[in-house]
Parts: C-alpha cells; sequence; structure tokens
C-alpha cells in the first residue's frame, strides 16, 4: 500500500564556469534536488538537450558562448521548451532584474549568494 504519491526529485542543471561558485550552488540546493553542473554554455545546450533538467541557472559572463547566446540556444531547442531559465549574475545594478526579465529569462538572482534561502526560494517558486 502506498502512503502517498512517489515524487522523484526535480533535477537542477547549474551552467557556471566558476568552480567555487558551482560547489556553493550545488551545496545549498543538493538535499532537496540533483544537480547536474556544466562549466560552460556549449557542455550546457548539450547536455540539457540530452537529459531535460527541471530548471536551469544560468550565469551570465561564461567563456565563450555568454548567458543570453546561451539562453537563446536552450529557448531555440524544442526539447527544453518550458524548462525555467533562472539568470545568476553578478550584474546588479539598478534594473539588472527588469532587464534580464525582459531577456526572457524567468528570474533573476544575483551573485554573490549571499543568502542560501533566496537561491532555495527562487528554485522552489519554480519547482514545487
Ligand atoms: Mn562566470
Amino acid at each position: 500500500m502506498s502512503t502517498g504519491p512517489i515524487v522523484a526529485r526535480r533535477t537542477v542543471a547549474v551552467v557556471e564556469d566558476n568552480a567555487d561558485n558551482r560547489l556553493l550552488v550545488g551545496a545549498i540546493l543538493e538535499g532537496t534536488y540533483n544537480v547536474v553542473p556544466y562549466p560552460s554554455g556549449q557542455d550546457a545546450i548539450l547536455g540539457c538537450h540530452r537529459s531535460p533538467p527541471d530548471l536551469i541557472l544560468l550565469d551570465i559572463s561564461l567563456p565563450g558562448m555568454d548567458g543570453t547566446q546561451v539562453l537563446r540556444a536552450l529557448r531555440a531547442d524544442p526539447a527544453l521548451a518550458g524548462v525555467p531559465v533562472v539568470a545568476l549574475t553578478a550584474d546588479a545594478m539598478t534594473g539588472a532584474r527588469d532587464m534580464y526579465l525582459a531577456m526572457g529569462f524567468d528570474d533573476y538572482i544575483a551573485k554573490p549568494i549571499v543568502h542560501a534561502q533566496d537561491l532555495r526560494d527562487a528554485v522552489d517558486r519554480r519547482l514545487k
């Protein structure tokens, strides 16, 4: 007899070239989510296509393709239609949030991540 629905852990892709930030985000989320790290946009575009995550955290400042270019590629992939993409960026100037939302990101998180709960909340809002 089942005691309730069995809900598979959701998967969060973390696209971030800085290893320390990848570890930090992973440490904050891995108790609740499967965290799949990608060190570059190119890796993320291929990996997310093969194995679509439930949400993508996407750094903006990346070597090669930057986050806005990566977003366009992700949005052009029918396999990833409907997967929320959250900008993760050190760009915390006034108006940054509105700018990233206007670009098509679903949400925006400023780095450095000072309050782990802010990151958890942004992910939970989309996935719970
Ligand atoms: Mn970066």
